[in-house]
């Protein structure tokens, strides 16, 4: 890219800088994921941005700020940035350090247009995530998705004409993972209404997302390869009583001593075993 620089030095220096502000991004989002619960292990960037591969607990209020933090990251960023460039405006540096005054007019630009593009209501966008954590509170967590996915296969069709038109290959591209995002969406909406309709135990919760496990023969021993309710059994198997000290919570990923799924107080008992 040539953005004029004097310097090309200042050319590095620029997409370094864009990365850098793609991640603290993606910083934001898992921060944001951990603070209430979630997890988020990992953060991939690629030349059209960076994924933070995040997972809240299953509730609105918990998703929408997990989401909602990339964007006020560019946010605060916006000030900074043209505060930033002012002081060089300002000053004599545009005549001095010509290359000084363009990056930091760039940064400003390309954090400005990170964020626009970012929160175009597009699923899965953010903006558009953050559209359906709104409907969630309303409509529920299932259909939310459905409506958002619909939105998302319309805009990034709307999107693969306009790259089209205008032969804008990287326009292409993010068109056409919008569309095959918004389409896996459908699907992840129906997984989501069978697993709401699983029953469960509702006495007892994920000590990380609160959210009460399934109820019913999910589990399998790996000494035996007896299906059994390990809530239902504490952790250990009703036929070989091989024991289980540790679950991973459906719903967040963690995993967990199985004591502290119970209610504080509950009596552990220390010899159950198999009738
Ligand atoms: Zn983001
Ligand atoms: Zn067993
Ligand atoms: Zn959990």
């Amino acid at each position: 890219m040539d953005n004029g620089y004097e310097a090309p030095v200042w050319n590095v220096i620029e997409y370094v800088s864009l990365f850098g502000i793609v991640l603290i991004h993606e910083f934001g989002h898992a921060l944001a994921c951990r603070q209430v619960g979630g997890m988020a292990n990992q953060i991939v960037l690629w030349p059209l941005g960076g994924i933070a591969y995040v997972a809240p607990p299953p509730r609105p209020g918990a998703v929408l700020w997990s989401i909602a933090a990339g964007p006020l990251v560019n946010v605060v960023l916006v000030p900074i940035t043209a505060g930033l460039w002012y002081l060089s405006y300002r000053s004599d540096w545009t005549m001095e350090f010509p290359d000084v005054d363009r990056y930091l007019w760039s940064i400003m630009i390309m954090n400005g247009m990170l964020l626009f593009f970012n929160m175009l209501p597009i699923y899965p966008l953010d903006g558009g995530q953050i559209v359906q954590a709104l409907l969630w509170f309303v409509v529920g967590r299932a259909t939310s998705l459905v409506i958002v996915s619909v939105i998302g296969l319309i805009g990034g069709c709307g999107l693969l004409v306009l790259a089209v038109a205008t032969q804008s290959w990287w326009m292409g591209l993010i068109a056409v993972f919008i569309a095959l995002r918004s389409g896996a969406g459908f699907q992840q909406a129906r997984l989501i209404r069978e697993r709401l309709a699983l029953p469960r135990h509702t006495d007892l919760a994920c000590p990380h997302c609160k959210e009460p496990p399934f109820k019913g023969d999910f589990w399998g021993c790996d000494q035996c390869e007896t299906r059994f309710d390990t809530f239902a059994h504490r952790g250990v198997c009703p036929r070989c009583a091989a024991r289980f000290d540790e679950t991973a919570c459906p719903e967040c990923g963690r995993h967990s001593p199985i004591g502290e799924w119970f209610p504080s107080g509950t009596p552990t008992p220390r010899d159950e075993r198999p009738a």
